[in-house]
């Protein structure tokens, strides 16, 4: 197929611009970088690249807003409005921001379109619904002495959040975390990934017209060892709200230590997907599949350590070919398409690095490898038979590339998938429900889907443990994590 033959949908580019205190600037010093696209090496946008003074600035607003702005100050139930009116034109922008995340970082248009941008404005909705809810509690206390006491508790908003996102899930993950601060009050500065800032600024815009005021959502577009190290490490931000890398968020665990702020870290993971003799098989293999492949495996909750018993090995092996086999990896805007491209050289040049350590470790290539290379990133979506031990089922590869390990007993099979630095989530398929208690209890991850694989709730936290992360997001969790609770003692006379 060649470029001719695929139709882009119209789109228009947001301005590659900084967005502090509603005002659209460019960097203190003039820095750009170029955002370019994955399928076809065409630049798609020079953009502002923030300096240490620009991060400055965008907290200075976020702080001036939140002090004495009316963003906090306003009702629960009115900013409950603007995020519902947000969530609208989310939905109804939906074509440009899936457009803007395929050009930059070659995700499916059809599954940005159909699943990430509808997903970001249902995650708005949902903390439009918490924002007149916010409430403490009431205890009722011993005496003190002569006095008498009552106790409550209010929860209020931290201050300054700076979100630091990556560049998988752009939107989406933009959602979960301006959605719960903004809902409790909180202004933001936000800091997108440099290879897709787009549809965070566009974001920003459609938050001016639900009405949103200036100086609450502020976005820093730049490089992340100096926008977001200067982000992470500034001392008038109240939390720092991080997805990414376990590297990074080591980077910045350090600079939160010595502060005090609160932290979230989403990092990485390993998830082992358990496939025992009594699954469903024909309804787990889809689900089995898209856990490796969906998104070219470059999803924090990849299950690519396909875990299965040893009577149904060789069937999961099968299905997770042919799931290979008939994929269509193409341009991110051909409807032909069910891979899109990986998102930049370096990433690809891991994936396939991964790749060639399978075959040098003895892991049995089953289908795919490391593919020709052509104009654009693209990655071929592989199996290796192999064991915990090699490399491939130890790092994070954030590629379509599945390892698949036999096991005998359930005790095995948990053992296998503990065994691992990571802890973000594991997927379990059976249809013995006995079973299924006993290994989701024994499983030491943050999140479980139970026979299949998708995206976190809104309504649910999301978060893990080990190497994949502290705290939570999503979820009343979430949304306490945006709130500090403030413990009131009265006392008071009797009559
Ligand atoms: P990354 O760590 O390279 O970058 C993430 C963000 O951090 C980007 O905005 C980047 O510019 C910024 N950054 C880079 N260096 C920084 C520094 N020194 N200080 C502050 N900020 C800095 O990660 P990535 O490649 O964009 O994303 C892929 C990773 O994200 C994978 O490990 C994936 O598992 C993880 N992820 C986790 C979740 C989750 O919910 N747990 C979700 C999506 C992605």
């Amino acid at each position: 197929m060649t470029t001719a033959d695929i139709t882009r949908p119209e789109f228009d580019l947001p301005e590659p611009l900084l967005r502090i205190g509603g005002a659209r600037v460019a960097a203190a010093d003039g820095a750009t970088y170029t955002s370019a696209d994955p399928a076809t090496g065409e630049v798609v946008a020079e953009i502002a690249a923030a300096g240490r003074a620009d991060v400055d600035a965008a907290v200075h607003s976020a702080r001036e807003q939140f002090e004495h702005g009316e963003w906090s100050r306003t009702s629960g139930a009115e900013r409950g409005r603007a995020l519902n009116r947000l969530a609208v034109l989310i939905e109804a922008n939906a074509e440009t921001l899936a457009a803007l995340e395929a050009v930059e970082m070659g995700k499916l248009y059809r599954d940005s379109v159909n699943g990430d941008i509808p997903c970001a404005a249902e995650v708005f909705r949902h903390f439009a619904g918490w924002a007149d809810k916010i409430s403490g509690s009431t205890v009722s206390l011993p005496n003190f002495g002569p006095q008498n006491r009552f106790g409550y508790t209010v929860r209020q908003p931290l201050g300054v959040v700076a979100a630091i996102t990556p560049w998988n899930n752009p939107a989406l993950i933009a959602a979960w975390k301006l959605a719960p601060a903004l809902a409790a009050g909180n202004t933001v500065v936000i800091k997108p990934a440099e290879d897709a800032s787009l549809s965070t600024l566009r974001l920003a815009e459609l938050a001016a017209t639900a009405g949103i005021p200036d100086g609450v959502l502020n976005v820093v577009t730049g490089l992340g060892a100096v926008a977001g190290a200067a982000l992470a490490s500034h001392s008038g931000v109240d939390k720092v709200s991080f997805t990414g890398s376990a590297a990074v968020g080591q980077s910045i665990q350090s600079f939160a230590g010595t502060s005090f702020r609160k932290l979230v870290l989403e990092l990485g993971g390993k998830a082992p997907q358990l496939i025992f003799d009594d699954a469903d098989l024909d309804a787990a293999m889809p689900w089995i599949a898209m856990g490796n492949f969906y998104h070219q495996g470059q999803v924090c909750a990849a299950g690519t350590r396909v875990l299965a018993h040893e009577s149904v090995v060789d069937r999961v092996v099968d299905g997770l070919v042919a799931a290979a086999e008939n994929a269509v990896v193409g341009n991110p805007f051909d409807d032909r398409s069910t891979m899109g491209t990986i998102v930049n050289a370096k990433q690809l040049a891991r994936v396939n690095g991964y790749i060639a350590s399978g075959i040098s470790e003895g892991a049995q290539l089953v289908c795919g490898g490391i593919r020709e290379q052509e104009t654009g990133f693209y990655a071929q979506p592989t199996v290796f038979r192999g064991t915990n031990d090699h490399t491939i089922a130890r790092d994070e590869i954030f590629g379509p590339v599945a390892t698949v390990i036999s096991f005998r007993t359930t005790e095995e099979a948990i053992a296998i998938a503990n065994d691992t630095k990571y802890g973000l989530n594991a997927m379990v398929y059976s249809q013995n429900i006995s079973r299924v208690h006993s290994v989701v209890e024994k499983l030491r991850v943050g999140t479980v889907w139970v026979n299949g694989w998708g995206v976190p709730d809104p309504a649910l936290p999301w978060g893990g443990r080990a190497g994949s992360g502290i705290g939570r997001e999503l979820g009343r969790s979430g949304l306490d994590g945006d709130t500090e609770e403030k413990t009131v003692h009265i006392g008071f006379d009797g009559l």
